[in-house]
């Protein structure tokens, strides 16, 4: 096959001199991460860990992933904005997962007082793996949305570049312009630009909330370039900085070191550890306040593995999308098996199926980035320990995709380029904006592919093992 690119590596030092110049590439054109060097700093960077060639994936797939997504957009849109559907699907989770809870209780308070703000952003990213069918086919199957955090949209638009070096360097001039161009974190930025703009204050800021100790900081910056050649300024501050000098005016307008705030856009806050006390506090004043969240709490929780597992329900879609025939058929299509293990018979045959295969399931909290779910005899541990407690609905259970392995090699700094078997996952970027009932802009804006080896049963780039890659459309 033309695209089996390690067929063309005559031998062990081309693939040296090769995996040079993919790395001083990737250097150059800026796939970067700072190190985990103390005190976090930009003095240090090494690159984003990348494949040295672009992985095949089926064109109809990537195109299908494409058109469902403003589907996905409306639809996590529309779950955010059913109270009474939010709160029926977690109420068996909020009783034992205190992270969603304390999600929840926020939800609860501002919708008490009103939100103070008719328009909404959302940038999310839907994820896919290609389940190999027993006929050869391959099938898009979704793994999750993020509505929160969504990242690497920015280091992604780097990597053409990088693979279609690698190529020209083999020789694969025609095979390298097929490379995708890619651009998320432009369409991310335009989203966040409408939202400034409808904000309608011309001075006001961009609030970017990070982490002190931010390794992926170059991806957010892409976003904060395209913001300021807008003539948007961004400032980042952390949750605790909130804290101390964050505070609303009496019409609920946000303000930070004096200065107006009109779109506060989450890189952190996903994760309990990333809540102290003080934390929460401030979440509530920014989810208090009339600056445009991306994304509100109600979105964030639309995007939790609950929801995900209930959307899939016979009815809700159609419920969810009233009048909407062909979404609903576009969105089911990308759905794998999804069981609640709420307590009684429906979660208990759940937990029956997944102890008699356990090689097929895969048991996933209500967390996101990566590392939390568990596989194969862990997950049997946990369900045997759960199985007659009500903390098994904080959890989900879903069918595990197997795609079809294929071989790539993966870079990583200090690490020894080593072909190894992989499988991917296709993330693709939307944007929505809302201004009360309309659509001011609902859109996809580009795709992330992200590789890893089949050993790996969890995990993405930044938890250290899914790599950056290119889809190379057959
Ligand atoms: P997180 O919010 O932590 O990213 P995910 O649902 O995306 O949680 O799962 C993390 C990783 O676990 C995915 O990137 C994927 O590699 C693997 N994974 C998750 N669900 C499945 C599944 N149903 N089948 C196979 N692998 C899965
Ligand atoms: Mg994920």
């Amino acid at each position: 096959m033309a695209t089996d690119w390690g067929s063309l590596l005559q031998n062990e030092k081309q693939l040296e001199e090769l995996v040079r110049q993919a790395v001083d590439r990737a250097l150059a054109e800026g796939v970067l991460l700072r190190t985990s060097q103390e005190p976090s700093s930009s003095d240090v960077v090494s690159y984003a860990p990348f494949t040295l060639f672009p992985s095949l994936v089926p064109s109809a797939l990537l195109e299908q992933a494409y058109a469902v997504q403003m589907d996905f957009n409306l639809l996590v849109d529309a779950v955010s904005q059913n109270t009474s559907f939010l709160e029926e699907t977690l109420a068996s989770t909020i009783k034992k997962d205190q992270f969603t809870a304390h999600l929840f209780d926020i939800h609860k308070q501002v919708l008490k007082e009103g939100i103070a703000q008719t328009v909404f952003l959302g940038l999310n990213r839907s994820d896919y793996m290609f389940q190999h069918n027993a006929d050869g086919s391959p099938t898009l199957k979704q793994i999750e949305i993020n509505t929160i955090s969504a990242s690497f949209g920015g280091l992604t638009s780097r990597t053409p570049a990088v693979h279609r070096h690698v190529l020209s360097v083999l020789n694969k001039n025609k095979e390298a312009t097929r490379i995708l161009s890619n651009n998320p974190s432009k369409g991310l930025a335009l989203g966040i630009a409408k939202a400034w703009e409808l904000y309608g204050s011309a001075n006001a800021l961009v609030l970017l909330i990070a982490q002190e100790k931010e390794r992926n900081i170059f991806d957010q910056r892409a976003i904060e370039n395209d913001l300021l050649a807008r003539n948007i300024h961004v400032i980042r501050r952390r949750f605790e900085d909130v804290s101390e000098k964050g505070y609303l005016d009496s019409k609920c307008r946000l303000f930070m070191d004096g200065q107006e705030i009109s779109v506060v856009y989450f890189r952190d806050g996903y994760m309990p550890s990333q809540y102290s006390e003080q934390n929460w506090k401030a979440r509530l004043l920014l989810e208090r306040s009339c600056a445009v969240k991306c994304p509100d709490i109600a979105t964030q929780l639309a995007g939790t593995k609950k929801v995900q597992q209930e959307l899939s329900r016979e009815g809700v879609l159609e419920r969810l999308l009233p009048g909407q025939p062909e979404a609903v058929a576009r969105l089911r299509a990308t759905f794998a098996g999804l069981y609640s293990l709420d307590m009684g018979e429906e979660g208990d045959r759940a937990i029956a199926k997944a102890l008699t295969a356990p090689g097929r399931f895969v048991l996933k909290p209500q967390r996101e980035g990566g590392g939390n779910n568990l596989y194969g005899e862990e997950m049997v541990q946990v369900l045997e320990q759960l199985k007659d407690s009500e903390e098994r609905a904080s959890y989900i259970l879903m069918e595990k995709i197997e795609p079809k392995p294929f071989s790539n090699y993966l870079l990583r700094p200090g690490s020894p380029a080593q072909v190894v078997q992989c499988i991917s996952e296709l993330g693709i970027f939307g944007v929505y904006v809302r201004d009360g009932q309309r659509y001011v802009m609902n859109k996809h804006v580009g795709h992330l592919l992200r590789t890893k080896a089949i050993e790996h049963a969890d995990g993405g780039v930044a938890a250290g093992v899914a790599v950056l890659d290119n889809p190379y459309p057959v």
